[in-house]
């Protein structure tokens, strides 16, 4: 159980890295911010729909302080 730990995103297990998330929450992430980038007004719902990430999820990224939410939409939180 050692080399494993849970994620804080999805709470799955993985195998412990120097990373704070899951190889798949590292993925969604990544997805989610090329959107954010590209196109900052997108809304959270939009999104979720663009990406099939839900909104919850989305929403986890912002409580662990990686975007900041904006009125619906969410900024890269640098
Ligand atoms: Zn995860």
């Amino acid at each position: 159980m050692g080399n494993y730990k849970i994620c804080d995103f999805c709470g799955n297990l993985y195998e412990r890295t120097n990373n704070r998330m899951c190889q798949s929450c590292e993925e969604v992430y990544r997805k989610i911010r090329s959107i954010v980038e590209v196109k900052p007004d997108t809304i959270v719902l939009e999104i979720s729909n663009q990406t099939g990430v839900s909104v919850s999820r989305i929403l986890s990224f912002v409580r662990n302080g990686y975007f900041v939410m904006k009125e619906g939409t969410i900024e890269v939180n640098n």
